[in-house]
């Protein structure tokens, strides 16, 4: 697809919502900067990113890039370019198949949590009523929150979570030590719901809860 190409109805609406969702994600205080980026699958092999280096108070439908499951551009608006934190989402859209939308911000409190003694060291949740909205209802359902080194090279990160993601874990969210929270889910309600309860229990461990192993 030529950048001229006119957009699908599944691209256009998918950018349309993650625009709204920026927006009210900047005005929390939680895209500031032009940082973060939220994706959404539109086709089984294709993704549609947030653009680097945009205002994330004021997208529209041009502020977004079109790629792979390799990370390669088939499509962007006037001078836009992907983020190199775009390897995080395709390294959650890879083994996930299920998962439709993948989000990432840089939240206060997940941005003042320090790693434990591995990567990822985890944060156990286990017991909290907040963790049901990642979904785990079960009263003993295990919640371990995942703690990832934050490397320059960010393909690294993608790796570690990409190597991560084969265990199959039970919480749709992760943290990045002093960067922000990535989190996904079957479509954007879902995922949204899963960054608000992670950024919640980051909250909670900054005020006394859990410690990483
Ligand atoms: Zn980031």
């Amino acid at each position: 697809m030529s950048s001229q190409a006119p957009l699908s109805d599944a691209s256009l609406e998918a950018r349309v919502e993650l625009a709204a969702l920026a927006a009210r994600y900047h005005a929390a205080g939680w895209m500031l900067g032009t940082s973060g980026n939220l994706s959404a699958r539109v086709a089984d092999d294709r993704f549609v990113v947030t653009a680097s280096g945009c205002d994330k108070g004021r997208l529209t439908p041009n502020d977004f890039v079109e790629v792979d499951p390799d990370g390669t551009v088939v499509g962007a608006g006037p001078g836009r370019r992907p983020s190199a934190e775009t390897s995080i989402h395709l390294a959650v859209y890879g083994p996930c198949p299920e998962v439709n939308a993948v989000l990432h911000v840089h939240t206060p409190d997940s941005s003042l949590l320090s790693q434990g003694s591995t990567n990822p060291s985890f944060l156990d949740f286990t017991g909290f009523e907040m963790v049901k909205g990642w979904g785990l209802w079960e009263p003993a359902a295990v919640a371990q929150l995942a703690l990832f080194d934050n490397h320059a090279d960010v393909p690294r990160i993608a790796d570690d979570v990409r190597a991560w993601l084969t265990t199959k874990p039970a919480v749709p969210a992760l943290v990045i030590e002093r960067h922000g929270i990535t989190a996904w889910g079957e479509d954007l309600t879902a995922a949204h719901r899963h960054v608000e309860v992670t950024e919640f229990l980051c909250r909670v461990a900054r005020n006394g809860g859990p410690e990483p192993d």
